[in-house]
């Protein structure tokens, strides 16, 4: 009974942890889920492979120098790879609270990032309440909770208002796992909307997603949000996946490749 409750092994490698009793990771592994640290596109976040394609780009991906996102600027803890990658499977498929707590106040770092968040409402990317209902709970408002949590141990932050229910899906989409950019786009075009207006219109909105791959929901997200008066849209993400950088791990028995593009 009890090791159903609170895990007695690692989550992320098995081993045995030291302390049982919710920790859930051991030191190790939480130590290695290290935040990118390298070049990255100064609007979007994408991480470079080399310094060089910064010189080349001038600092912006290609997505950003054709000003395809509606985000005003993005950024993410780390790559979606390795034990990052696994550890947010697991919020994904269990949605372990502790274990968005946890994860989500990694945010705190990208979050220092941002301009002037100070007077900032956090917004998690929504998932359609067929979904929501379905999997008992959304990813990215576990993880905005968590971060939430976190800031407002900081005294300029004890204000900070957490908003869950102010953007909505209004309809179900297709998975956007192994779509091309611009079908992702089309699949999540019109797909959001802002349930009440009020507590958005003229303030900045920081949107909290656990992955970011192309950017295409965050960009819709965003749109919805300045149509509803929203004066600056920034998103954070736990991992960004990219090309550039593929996991080059292999999946254990946790999920399997159908079940990602399932869950997405
Ligand atoms: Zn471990
Ligand atoms: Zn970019």
């Amino acid at each position: 009974m009890f090791a159903a409750v609170f895990p007695t092994d690692c989550l992320l490698c098995q081993q045995e942890l030291a302390e049982p009793g919710g920790a859930s990771i051991c030191h190790a592994c939480w130590e290695s889920l290290q935040p990118w640290l390298g070049p990255s596109c100064e609007r979007c976040g994408l991480p470079f492979a080399s310094w060089q394609a910064v010189d080349f780009v001038d600092s912006l991906c290609s997505s950003c120098w054709q000003g395809e996102q509606e985000f005003d600027m993005a950024r993410s803890y780390g790559l979606y790879t390795g034990n990052l990658r696994k550890a947010i499977l697991h919020l994904k498929f269990h949605g372990r609270e502790y274990l968005g707590n946890r994860l989500g106040a990694l945010l705190a770092r990208p979050w220092e990032a941002l301009p002037e968040p100070d007077s900032a409402i956090v917004v998690p990317v929504p998932l359609h309440a067929s979904r929501r209902r379905q999997r008992g709970f959304n990813q990215a408002e576990l993880l905005a909770r968590g971060l939430v949590r976190r800031l407002r141990k900081e005294e300029r932050f004890h204000g900070l208002q957490l908003a869950s229910g102010s953007l909505r899906r209004i309809r179900a989409t297709l998975p956007q796992v192994g779509l091309s950019v611009s079908a992702r786009r089309e699949n999540v075009s019109g797909v959001f909307s802002v349930a009440r207006p009020e507590q958005v219109r003229n303030r900045t909105v920081v949107l909290i997603d656990d992955v970011m791959t192309t950017g295409a929901t965050l960009s819709a997200c965003a749109a919805a949000l300045k149509r509803a008066g929203a004066s600056r849209v920034l998103a954070l993400s736990l991992a960004r996946a990219t090309p550039q950088f593929p996991d080059v791990g292999v999946l254990d028995d946790l999920a399997s490749p159908i079940d990602e593009l399932r869950h997405n």
